[in-house]
């Protein structure tokens, strides 16, 4: 839903709001677990009827029992895995870093994070540099004079609802019956990988 924090005049939200950090000017509730068809991953020819040549598009097919997709409704694919690389710049301050999406977890030592390096490709480790608590990237280790880093790690894929080309379309009329009887039909939406969308990490 649009977040509260939007400013009258220029509908831009509140960069320091709590409800929206991460997901400028939308917020997220009660998270709940649904099943999808997913189709048309990435740039086929269909998308760019849409619009414009839109990569990292998928076709999302929802049960309309299960739920009701809304415009910029976010999509976790948590039986798939993807990679994600970011980069961290540590002020001589931080201690921790908010990072993009959270790193997925796939057993108690490996949070997800692959690879962790400095400018002169200096690698850091897991659990002696830093540790990973959803999506907090916390450094154990001191004060380092390296200020730029690069991760690279797996996560759940995160899609943005951008379309619901089909929204109109849950009602069904059965011919051999006398009476319009309606029904509620699966809904199809289009969405996008979250980080296509709007600004990467916003520290
Ligand atoms: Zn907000």
């Amino acid at each position: 839903m649009t977040c509260p924090c939007l400013d009258q005049r220029s509908k831009q939200p509140d960069p320091a709001c709590p409800l929206c950090d991460h997901t400028v000017g939308f917020y997220y509730y009660e998270e709940k677990t649904v099943r999808a068809v997913c189709s048309s991953l990435t740039s086929k020819d269909a998308m760019e009827y849409f619009s414009q040549h839109l990569m990292g598009s998928a076709y999302i097919t929802f049960r309309m029992d299960e739920v009701m997709p809304g415009w910029y409704d976010k999509i976790i694919m948590n039986n798939s895995l993807a990679l994600f690389s970011e980069q961290i710049i540590k002020k001589a301050t931080d201690t921790t870093h908010r990072l993009y999406y959270p790193p997925a977890i796939s057993d108690e030592s490996d949070h997800g994070m692959l690879k962790v390096i400095n400018k002169d490709g200096t690698e850091y480790e897991e659990g002696v540099d830093y540790k990973i608590d959803g999506n907090l990237f916390t450094w154990l280790t001191g004060t380092t004079a390296e200020k730029y880093f690069a991760l690279l790690y797996e996560y759940h894929p995160e899609y943005i609802v951008i379309d619901l080309p089909h929204e109109i379309r849950n009602t069904y009329l059965k011919k051999k019956l006398k009476a319009e009887k309606f029904q509620k039909m699966p809904t199809q939406v289009i969405a996008r990988k979250k980080h296509l969308l709007g600004p990467e990490n916003s520290e």
